[in-house]
């Protein structure tokens, strides 16, 4: 019983040490702050540089749009955090 318990927790362990190892590779998105222009990333939500907030909701889908963005890219709605 006790070897069953440690084989367990042996095979945890290396599915552990699995997620750890693999990296996300994820594109970096690099977009121009709107409030000073500076490069900010994408899924930011304030510039750590003027303290823009760069994240709002769509009023329309509640999905989170870059404020940059003319239109939702979720919906295809104007949208904007106040309507
Ligand atoms: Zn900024
Ligand atoms: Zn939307």
């Amino acid at each position: 019983m006790v070897f069953l318990l440690l084989m367990i927790l042996a095979l945890l362990l290396v599915k552990l040490q699995d997620e750890f190892s693999r990296v996300p590779v994820e594109p970096l998105i690099a977009v121009d702050c709107p409030g000073c222009g500076k490069f900010v990333e994408l899924d930011w939500v304030v510039c750590p540089h003027c303290r823009q907030r760069l994240n709002e909701s769509c009023h329309i889908c509640q999905n989170r749009k870059f404020v940059g963005q003319m239109f939702c890219p979720f919906c295809g709605n104007k949208g904007g955090g106040q309507p």
